[in-house]
């Protein structure tokens, strides 16, 4: 049994900050659901945990069974057992799943005995036609393939906590079905904690949420079971925004600092009215 904990996060892109203090607890073999508007902070959530280097994280922490991950560079996060399944998935040239997951195994010392009959039983689970495998990693796959093969990677590689950031965008209802029900196997066999960020209460009927986290302008204003994400079906973002008095949206500040400026200048009679 582990856990993942985040205290307190805050990160910034570009200088903005949009994480603005996340605190999130998520257990071996549970599913927690983080929804959100458009810009409101998902992603960037998934890249902070991660460690993509273009966001910054100014203070918080970032803990599996108590080991700060915050400190670590990427591949040894993974090693600690976070797996984060991209909105966007990047495109491999020349590199196949086979061989980016052998090299994910062979990086924690692990055995790759097995590893092709594993790819080709969650291929035939997940729906994934041969020939992807046989290509370089998501070149040419269509959102949905991408999903699956997303999928089929998290299921070989076994992590403890998977991140999922709109795994279901791009899939068809079957599709759909096969990848969320993969995932909820992988909660119940093999204990794996989900955070899954998504839009639609539709994968949150197979992939049965025990929390759901609403986020808003970088902060989870809102969190409860699964009727938050029934809740959000009838009212909208807008509506469930009004409904718990909050602000939707991060403010970004555009305006910048201009260290020159003449300090009198905001309140002078002569200002042009047009400027
Ligand atoms: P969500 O996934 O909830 O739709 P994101 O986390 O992708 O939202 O984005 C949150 C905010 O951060 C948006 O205003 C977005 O424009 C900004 N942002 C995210 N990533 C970057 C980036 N790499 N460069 C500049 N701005 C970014
Ligand atoms: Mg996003």
């Amino acid at each position: 049994m582990s856990t993942l904990s985040i205290r307190d996060l805050h990160a910034a892109v570009d200088g903005h900050e949009i994480l603005r203090g996340i605190d999130l607890e998520i257990a071996s073999g549970q599913v927690h659901a983080l929804m959100g508007p458009n810009g409101s902070g998902k992603s960037t959530l998934a890249h902070a945990l991660m460690g993509r280097d273009d966001y910054e994280v100014s203070s918080g922490s970032v803990t599996i069974d108590g080991v700060e991950l915050l400190a670590l560079p990427t591949w040894q996060r993974a090693e600690h057992g976070l797996f984060v399944a991209m909105q966007y998935p990047v495109e491999v040239a020349g590199v196949r799943v086979r061989d980016l997951v052998g090299a994910a195994i062979d990086a924690r010392g692990g055995s790759s005995d097995g590893l092709d009959a594993a790819i080709e039983r969650e291929a035939e689970r997940l729906g994934v036609a041969p020939q992807f495998l046989a290509r370089g990693v998501n070149v040419e796959f269509s959102g949905g393939e991408q999903k699956r093969v997303e999928t089929l990677q998290l299921a070989v590689l076994d992590p403890r906590f998977a991140v999922l950031d709109e795994i279901d965008s791009g899939l068809d209802i079957d599709a759909l079905g096969q990848v969320a029900r993969r995932i909820e196997q992988l909660t119940e066999e093999a204990s794996l904690g989900v955070l899954a960020i998504t839009h639609y209460a539709r994968l949150l009927t197979e992939l049965r949420p025990d929390r759901v986290h609403m986020l808003m302008g970088g902060r989870i204003v809102a969190s409860g079971g699964p009727e938050l994400a029934d809740r959000l079906e009838v009212a909208g973002y807008d509506g469930l925004a009004t409904e718990l008095g909050v602000d939707l949206r991060v403010e970004v500040s555009t305006e910048e600092a201009d260290p020159f400026k003449d300090p009198t200048l905001d309140n002078s009679p002569f200002a042009d009215p047009l400027a």
